[in-house]
């Protein structure tokens, strides 16, 4: 964790609870600019407060869509590491319908400077891990989101934490990010997901821990075949997917409601996870398990126009072919036949369209 996060948890540490709470409060009054401004604290704890940096993000990078309005930066931390963070613009949702209803767009939050677990077609696995950000590095993607859009009328509607990094290996500070952004904003626990790859043990002590916002939960699935989820992610553990229809049950135990569906993410991968053998597999585990949603992912293929029958890029990262869009449909209405609620998503910001950790692989 950076050190300026320890510091400011050695300041409020030294105060009532109340003072904690108000400082946090103060970080999501858009009218506010620095701990100085902040009028319902004493002028000496502001003093001590100033040492800390107000945000703790710089914009290294920001590219914007001219298609859609999505915006993707590049953050460099106070100690150097980087982050990306993409803002999706998404317009026309129903009650967007109502007149004068601000925009409201979903925040893609990154949970670590780089990741450990090493799934072949991210980038920012190929990058390998730095460290965890801390409460304060999560909640800042979300402040800067907030003032950015505040500026032309618009607010952050769903967040997704799907950025760098595995969110249940830095459990406590992304537990510790989202009840503060909770607390202090009307976002309610469903309009944030938390996407992980599989991490068995704090996978089930969030089914007991109380204090962990009931948020949504994505699992990066990406096959339902055991051989093929280990070859393209190396965090993979054998017995995971019968362990995890399991702990799905669990899981639909304590968050009966359906707007608490697991979602499974599966990233389309030609000739790797894409074949009749991988479809009727995933439909044979999603029978084990109820209320989840699937969402096809197609593999987002980079590379330079002047070498695009590469299998490695210019940053010596694999790349994959796209599974057709015609096996995409397919697999689609198989889905949807056997009964199972899937979409397909086409990643936004098409035009800026570095995958996930790229930009920061380059910057670095
Ligand atoms: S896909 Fe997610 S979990 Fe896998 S290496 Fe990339 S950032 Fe980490």
């Amino acid at each position: 964790m950076a050190s300026q996060s320890k510091q400011l948890q050695e300041i409020l540490d030294s105060q009532p609870s109340y003072r904690r709470k108000q400082v946090e409060h103060a970080w999501f009054d858009i009218t506010i600019n620095g701990y100085d401004e902040i009028s319902t604290l004493p002028k000496e704890f502001r003093e001590k407060l100033m040492v800390i940096p107000w945000n703790s993000l710089e914009v290294h990078t920001a590219l914007q869509s001219k298609v859609d309005n999505t915006r993707k930066y590049l953050f460099k931390l106070i100690d150097g590491n980087m982050i990306e963070t993409v803002v999706m613009g998404r317009k026309n949702l129903k009650d967007d319908a109502v007149e004068g209803a601000p925009d409201r767009y979903t925040i893609c939050v990154s949970s670590q400077a780089g990741c450990p677990m090493k799934c072949v077609f991210c980038a920012t696995g190929k990058a390998g891990f730095k460290r965890h950000l801390s409460a304060e590095e999560i909640i800042d993607q979300y402040r800067f989101a907030q003032r950015l859009l505040a500026k032309e009328g618009a607010r952050v509607a769903n967040i997704v934490m799907m950025g760098q990094g595995e969110p249940l290996l830095n459990y406590e500070q992304v537990k510790r990010a989202l009840s503060v952004i909770l607390a202090n904003t009307d976002l309610g626990e469903t309009k944030i997901t938390v996407s992980t790859a599989g991490v068995p043990a704090a996978m089930n002590k969030f089914l007991t821990d109380e204090d962990f916002p009931p948020v949504r939960w994505a699992l990066s699935l990406h096959s339902a075949i055991e051989e093929t989820r280990q070859q393209i992610m190396p965090s993979h553990k054998k017995g995971f997917l019968e362990w995890l229809v399991k702990w799905a049950e669990d899981y639909h135990r304590r968050f009966p409601s359906r707007t608490h569906f697991i979602g499974f993410e599966y990233i389309m991968l030609s000739g790797i996870n894409d074949d009749e053998k991988h479809l009727q597999a995933l439909i044979t585990l999603c029978k084990k398990i109820p209320y989840f949603r699937i969402n096809l992912i197609p593999y987002n293929r980079i590379t330079d126009e002047a070498r695009p029958h590469e299998t490695i890029n210019t940053d010596g990262f694999q790349l994959f072919d796209r599974t057709p869009p015609e096996l995409i449909t397919h697999w689609h209405e198989e889905l949807m036949k056997a009964g199972f609620t899937t979409t397909v998503r086409y990643s936004q910001g098409q035009d800026i369209a570095a995958a996930c950790g790229q930009l920061r692989n380059k910057a670095e």
